[in-house]
């Protein structure tokens, strides 16, 4: 039995980020284009990077977010892309990409890339948005994880492993950047209303052998208290919450917006 999608609360938070500049990567699409319109709207001068020019040409023109076109699956070309935009005070590492298949069929430069987008890239970006963070004084990482960082599942070995690496990354960022005033944590969706988790139904139905409609009730739900998917506003003002001066003691942890999936 799914639980009824109630309307999800919209900018409770209350975030002024006026006078700074937030990186989101992946915001294009799903929760990073929810995340960058959030922290938009709190006054940020919103640096948004996707792979394709024309959902970030979109956003532009709803947020009026800064539009920057970049592979991140191409480390040093992605880093050229962004000269002149390291000048920031939120990090949002959001890309990420799924890829469903039995360890023994798993294609292993899939694998590769998967920790390449999802591991290397926000180490790549951590590591040159950090010194203005530290000459400010003031700086927030969010790292979008998943309830699979902290948990996995079968059939999703480069998804696991890079999100679980990317909490190493978070911890390690809060350590050092502690003494900066700089924060970073995970933020921990179970399933999630985008378009990744659509391209899921499809793959898990076939790998699983069943119709694409019981994936959701019979495969994502399975797990959560909560019987529904997340709405991408949701994660956002979760986030949203991670960035306020109110959340600086928050550092070097995993917050799960997964309706109880950790619970158990
Ligand atoms: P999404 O709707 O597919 O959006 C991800 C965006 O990242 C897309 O615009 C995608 O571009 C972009 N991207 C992928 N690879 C890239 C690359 N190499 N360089 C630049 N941009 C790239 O996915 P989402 O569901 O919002 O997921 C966002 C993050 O949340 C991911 O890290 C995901 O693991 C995490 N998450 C999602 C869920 C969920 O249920 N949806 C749950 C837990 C965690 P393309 O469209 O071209 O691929």
């Amino acid at each position: 039995m799914t639980t009824p999608h109630p309307v999800p609360p919209h900018q409770v938070v209350a975030l002024d980020l006026r006078g700074r500049t937030a990186l989101v990567t992946g915001a294009g699409s799903g929760i990073g284009r929810s995340v960058a319109g959030r922290l938009a709207a709190a006054g940020a001068r919103v640096v948004a990077v996707d792979r394709d020019a024309e959902p970030l040409e979109s956003l532009a023109d709803d947020t009026g977010a800064v539009p920057v076109v970049a592979d991140l699956s191409d480390l040093d070309r992605a880093e050229e892309a962004l000269e002149g935009h390291w000048d920031v005070d939120v990090l949002v590492n959001n890309a990420g990409i799924q890829h469903v298949a039995p360890l023994d069929e798993f294609p292993a430069e899939r694998f590769a890339y998967i920790q390449t987008v999802m591991v290397e890239a926000p180490f790549r970006l951590v590591r040159r948005v950090l010194p203005h963070m530290y000459s400010a004084g003031w700086g927030r990482i969010v790292n979008i994880s998943s309830v699979h960082g902290l948990r996995a599942s079968p059939f999703k070995a480069a998804y696991v492993t890079a999100k679980h690496a990317l909490e190493g990354l978070s911890k390690t960022v809060a350590l050092e950047g502690a003494p900066h005033g700089v924060t970073a944590n995970c933020v921990n969706p179970a399933y999630v209303r985008t378009p990744l988790v659509e391209g899921q139904i499809r793959a898990q139905a076939a790998t699983h052998g069943i119709p694409e409609s019981e994936v959701v009730e019979k495969i994502m739900l399975t797990s959560a208290a909560i019987k529904r998917l997340i709405e991408p506003e949701e994660v956002a003002e979760l986030v949203a919450y991670l960035c306020t001066d109110a959340a600086g003691f928050i550092t070097g942890t995993s917050v799960a917006i997964d309706g109880g999936w950790t619970a158990h």
